[in-house]
């Protein structure tokens, strides 16, 4: 039966999404690969189990793990952050996460996800903690990174360039758009200060809203299904990912689950 400690389930076929974008594994939670021409940026490393699977996959692409310079968290949860310690051990990478989520990372405060299922995570000192409005610059990358907490307090959403062949879009990825942590049973769970989270995502989703994106970088497959285009992507639809709705539309759905969350989940 599949769960999050048989990895191998959840195994995927990396490929380049746009110009210099890659996904890199795996599922449930995704990791993506940017080749800046002067080192790797790795969003997201994923779970630690996982990790064997992401490393073979950025060989498959022709890419050495040894050349990934920077790793970068939408957030700290342990489906995005547990590897983290691993892969920075690994290449040396400097880590960058929000200043809200320091203290999960570290090990201050519980990491208020996923414990009971059991996969690791080993702390770490983050390397560069990111502030709202800071660039992340690298080789031919200019990431601006955009704090939009709610889904944890150092959630962060990161939008930049990919040209490809003189042509130029705006990629984004929003950093944390699970509900669940907003839940009242989580809430309760994790004593956590409820109105402060809903309301912070009240503001993040608007927030989002004022950046044109005309890629859409999901973190979880399920976002902006990424299966579904990759399919689309390898029978010839070189403009798969390229859809400038995807933002709007992923945004309109996650104001409606959180009226929802609002309107039918008091604390
Ligand atoms: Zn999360």
């Amino acid at each position: 039966m599949a769960n999050l400690l048989t990895p191998w389930v959840y195994q995927t076929r990396p490929f380049q999404i746009f110009g210099n974008l890659y996904f890199v594994g795996t599922q449930p939670a995704s990791t993506h690969l940017i080749d800046t021409g002067d080192g790797l940026v790795i969003i997201d490393p994923g779970y630690q189990e996982y990790l064997y699977m992401v490393l073979e996959n950025i060989r498959t692409l022709g890419f050495n793990p040894q050349d990934i310079r920077y790793l970068v968290h939408s957030h700290g949860h342990i489906d995005h952050a547990g590897a983290t310690r691993a892969l920075a051990e690994l290449t040396g990478a400097k880590t960058f996460i929000g200043k809200g989520d320091r203290p999960m990372v570290v090990g201050e405060v519980p990491l208020t996800c996923d414990i009971e299922l059991k996969t690791h995570f080993n702390h770490f000192e983050p390397d560069h903690i990111l502030h709202d409005g800071d660039h992340i610059r690298l080789g031919n990358l200019d990431m601006e990174c955009i704090a939009t907490p709610g889904h944890t307090p150092g959630t962060f959403s990161f939008f930049w360039n990919i040209t490809k062949d003189g042509r130029t879009v705006r990629a984004g990825m929003m950093g944390g758009a699970g509900m669940n942590t907003l839940a009242s049973a989580y809430i309760h769970k994790y004593h956590l200060e409820a109105e402060n989270w809903r309301g912070m995502m009240q503001r993040s989703i608007p927030r989002c809203r004022q950046e044109h994106v005309d890629l859409f970088v999901g973190n979880h497959a399920g976002q902006n299904d990424t299966f579904g285009k990759q399919k689309r992507l390898e029978a010839g639809d070189t403009n798969a990912f390229v859809q400038p709705d995807d933002w709007t539309r992923f945004l309109d759905g996650l104001q409606r689950r959180l009226d929802d969350v609002i309107a039918n989940d008091p604390i």
